[in-house]
């Protein structure tokens, strides 16, 4: 590969300007570009085929993936199923449990916070008489537990929250409704696309029955993910929504993408020794990152719990700035999102900190900047800079700033 390498000797830089949103998508780490390569041409088989080696051999490499992602999430291999990324598990999820369980009940409690790839699928189960109650979450990101327990009928069938919120970071307390769907014999499915592999994610061990993932958010390559569903008696059952030759125990058919399998596991074994330290250290350039905001703009605030939130994740409110002009600014010197990736072609403001009680012009002033393994501190340095001065010249040709800062009351203007 021919690129430029920061002084961790890793790529370093595109044609794009400083990458600051690993939250759409990674990059892939090297190694599980390295490991993949052999299964394109050297290992071209079809793990499905059972009579030679060539397909013995890719099947191996399957189960070592299989293994290796299990490893990381603590589950068993045969507990994980393969989909073509988050939003298809996300749907498998859904759709799968409410089409097996739905004479039980058509009740499903989720967050108004969650990614479209889980309010969609909800949005479809509504036309088929499933009834969803859409939780707003507290200023700062969390579910309140006791406002979600309130919500639980004799109807509920499933609980929907996410891990780690992909615009904000914040930290669900899994744990807490792992307790509480446990308790109350209600399925629970967690959405872990941004939280896998970069903080525990134990899904067995806090009552989570379903949880799905995707290999792009990890350093892993894209169109490949994971439902992991939890072995236990009775049986979880949930209705393909992929039929053709019963890959996958029958859960999902379509030859595997063993390429992109490999890579997903590979990237696993490497989450799994090196994300508590890469997370450090991302803290800290996170944290320096926003105390120099803090300090160096005013009117300017984080959105998401002060200390549940993902390490590597930054949303940030610049009051009196509309956050798609301040982008335009960048001129492509930094690569940053505003809402979510998959909505930003819409100039709606972002429905996640709306449902955080944001008032819609604080939504619209907000920017998202993820950073990733591959960030360094020179970046970092480099796009506050570029922010802060960029942020003044926006609010130097503001009428409004002008107003404020001669002391005029413009609550209501904006
Ligand atoms: N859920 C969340 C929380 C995400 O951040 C994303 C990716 N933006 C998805 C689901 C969809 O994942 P994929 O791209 O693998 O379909």
């Amino acid at each position: 590969m021919n690129e430029v390498l920061n002084e961790n000797g890793f790529p370093f830089r595109g044609q794009g300007g400083i990458y600051l949103d690993y939250n759409a998508t990674t990059p892939c780490d090297p190694r599980v570009v390295d490991a993949m390569l052999p299964y394109f041409y050297e290992h071209p088989g079809n793990p499905a085929s059972r009579t030679h080696a060539i397909g013995w051999r890719a099947d191996e490499a399957v189960k070592k993936a299989r293994k290796q992602i299990a490893h990381l999430t603590k589950v068993e291999a045969h507990e994980i199923i393969f989909t073509s990324g988050a939003t298809e598990s996300n749907n498998f999820a859904l759709k799968g449990i409410y089409e097996s369980y739905q004479h039980k009940g058509n009740h499903i409690i989720t967050l108004t916070t969650e990614h479209k790839a889980v309010l969609d699928p909800l949005k479809k189960l509504e036309t088929l008489g499933a009834e969803v109650t859409y939780l707003d979450v507290e200023p700062d990101g969390m579910v309140d537990l006791q406002k979600l327990e309130n919500a639980i009928t004799s109807q509920t069938l499933l609980i929907a929250t996410m891990w780690a919120n992909n615009e904000t970071g914040v930290i669900q307390n899994m744990k807490a409704i792992g307790e509480l769907c446990n308790q109350k014999n209600i399925l629970l499915f967690s959405d872990a696309t941004q939280a896998v592999g970069k903080i525990q994610t134990h899904p067995k061990e806090l009552g989570v029955q379903l949880m799905s993932f995707s290999a792009h958010k990890m350093y892993g390559p894209k169109g490949v993910g994971a439902l992991y569903v939890a072995h236990q008696d009775p049986k979880i059952k949930l209705a393909e929504q992929m039929n053709g030759g019963g890959h996958e125990r029958g859960n999902r058919s379509g030859t595997l993408n063993v390429p992109g399998i490999v890579g997903f596991g590979k990237a696993a074994e490497i989450a799994q020794q090196e994300m508590e330290v890469d997370s450090a250290r991302l803290q800290q350039l996170r944290d320096k990152f926003e105390n120099t905001l803090l300090q160096q703009l005013e009117l300017t605030s984080i959105n998401g719990h002060s200390k549940n939130r993902l390490a590597h994740t930054c949303n940030m409110s610049f009051k009196f700035i509309d956050g798609e002009a301040l982008m335009n600014t960048f001129n492509q010197r930094l690569a940053v999102a505003s809402g979510s990736a998959c909505t930003s072609a819409s100039i709606e403001p972002s429905h996640v900190l709306l449902g955080m009680g944001l008032s819609k012009h604080l939504a619209q002033a907000s920017l998202r900047f993820s950073l990733g393994k591959f960030t360094t501190e020179a970046e970092i340095d480099e796009a506050a800079a570029i922010i802060i001065a960029n942020v003044n010249h926006q609010r130097a040709l503001s009428p409004i700033w002008e107003m404020y800062k001669d002391g005029v009351d413009v609550e209501g203007l904006i």
